[in-house]
């Protein structure tokens, strides 16, 4: 099925893509797929001042890592290319020009100076300045001067600015999906810049020329923009066309939920806010990243479904496919979403579960047999969040202990474990099979025939073998030691376990 919804991501490559941002890109991905519309990448890069070199690169990268990649746009072809609003300067200033023509924008000369002069004054008389329908007539613009000395100004290449007229009176009104209605005084609105004077477009007009020549239908994007969005309506109207709907999704909040989610909650909790890894290129500071932390990218995807939608149902497990079935803009949540990264976590080892364990083999203990491989990985998949876990844990695993946990041999070291553990010591090295299910019954049959409960002994016997007091299942850990491995590892305990008077 294909319809007209067409749907756009448009981030600035001001540096590494927030999780926040790929969460928007998620979003308009599940809505461009569910309604069989297309999914637009458009870079927003008219702020050069901004521009950082391989954010651009970042953003595709990471849009597919996890399966989302415009279908439409940089990083792929389209009917409206060039995608990169740097490269489609020229025909803003066209727009801006009709607005001019229309008289519902003004060219305005006023220097940064003059500015400042009036922003000083405003200031002393306690108010702010705002440069609007009451302000306006009173500077050095189109509106306030004689047509002679405007053209005048035009005729040295004065530069100028070129600002929206908005009206002083009037009523703005759109219906958000997930706000529902806003209502905006104009009069609350300043006439803001179109066109810079080095000639370049605001981000607000090159936004509202670029999604109406593009065709969205749907503009679904942060919080942030929410007070932007009237003036977005304004200029579709000085234009005459017809604005998209709109949905601005909830902002992303601290773990504790109060305030916005920052890079420096993320250095403080030691969890990423970027989908990769990110080298600054100025600083070369490293900031995380989810895929290099470890985190799967179905899992990434289905923890940043659920920051601000819900399915309305019990069931947390989407992957992409069938979120695109479950998603809707009336599921988003108004209130803000908190970034739980335990939730995270939990999603990844839901998915870490769900992986073939051949390919986990193979990438992290690749140095090993294969059936050893998949047999540690089917010892551990259970108590690991991350697949890099189980080189560090096997690796640990295969050392010999060099110390045991002090507190269980202090409450369970006694003559009684002592005298199993021995008894366990003669009868271990007898084992015909050594398989886990022979070594199990050996155990249980020695400590039976001397009296002694298998509840004395269990523990201290892991802490003899691996050092530790919890663990891993105990038999077949022994299995893939190896008999001569468990029997050096159960004389050495011996040894070295204090005397019991
Ligand atoms: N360039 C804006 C950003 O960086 C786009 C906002 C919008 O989607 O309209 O988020």
């Amino acid at each position: 099925m294909s319809s007209s919804v067409r749907v756009r991501f448009a981030p600035s490559p001001t540096g590494p893509l927030h999780i926040g941002g790929v969460r928007t890109a998620l979003y308009n991905y599940l809505f461009a797929r569910k309604m069989g519309g297309t999914f637009i990448l458009r870079i927003e890069d008219t702020d050069q001042t901004r521009f950082v070199p391989g954010a651009e690169q970042y953003i595709l990268d990471s849009l597919a890592w996890l399966g989302i990649s415009p279908d439409e746009g940089v990083g792929a072809a389209g009917p409206h290319a060039p995608y990169r609003q740097s490269e489609r300067k020229e025909l803003y200033k066209a727009y801006a020009d009709q607005l001019i023509r229309e008289e519902k924008a003004y060219y305005a000369f006023d220097t940064s100076e003059e500015l400042d002069a009036m922003r000083t004054m405003f200031e002393s008389k306690g108010s702010a300045f705002q440069y609007n329908a009451l302000t306006r007539v009173k500077l050095r613009n189109s509106l306030a001067l004689p047509a002679a000395e405007v053209q005048a100004l035009l005729d040295v290449n004065t530069p100028y600015v070129i600002r929206l007229k908005v009206p002083a009176k009037g009523e703005i009104r759109f219906q958000d999906s997930v706000r529902d209605w806003v209502h905006v005084h104009t009069s609350s609105i300043d006439d803001k810049v179109l066109m810079k004077s080095d000639g370049m477009p605001t981000y607000h007009l090159a936004n509202v020329v670029d999604d109406h020549i593009m065709e969205i239908t749907h503009v679904i994007r942060g919080e942030e923009w929410l007070p932007s969005a009237p003036l977005h309506i304004l200029l579709y109207q000085a234009f005459g066309w017809t604005a998209p709907q709109f949905a601005h999704l909830p902002l992303l909040l601290k773990p504790e939920g109060n305030g916005k989610l920052s890079k420096r909650d993320a250095d403080l909790g030691g969890f990423p806010v970027f989908p990769m890894e990110w080298t600054d290129p100025l600083t070369g500071a490293v900031s995380k990243g989810f895929k290099q932390e470890g985190y799967l990218p179905e899992a990434t995807l289905n923890f940043l479904a659920f920051l601000g939608w819900n399915p309305g149902t019990e069931q947390e497990l989407f992957n992409l496919t069938e979120l695109v079935d479950a998603f809707s803009l009336e599921r988003i949540n108004k209130a803000g979403a908190k970034f739980d990264v335990n939730k995270a976590k939990w999603f990844n080892e839901q998915y870490l579960k769900q992986q073939a364990p051949e390919l986990l083999a193979k990438e992290y203990l690749g140095h090993l047999p294969s059936e050893q491989g998949l047999a540690f990985v089917s010892l551990f998949l259970d108590r690991i969040t991350f697949p890099q876990e189980l080189s560090t844990l096997v690796a640990a695993f295969i050392e010999s202990p060099s110390t045991y946990d002090e507190a269980v041999i202090q409450n369970k070291w006694n003559a009684e474990a002592e005298k199993g553990l021995r008894l366990l010591a003669d009868a271990l090295p007898k084992v015909g099979v050594w398989q886990a299910d022979e070594i199990k019954h050996a155990i249980h049959e020695c400590l039976e025939a001397a009296g002694i409960k298998m509840g004395k002994v269990m523990q201290i016997l892991r802490v003899a073998l691996s050092g530790n007091g919890a663990g891993p299942d105990l038999m077949i850990s022994m299995q893939l030691w190896g008999k001569d491995q468990v029997v050096e590892r159960l004389s050495a305990a011996l040894q070295a376990f204090p005397q019991n008077s």
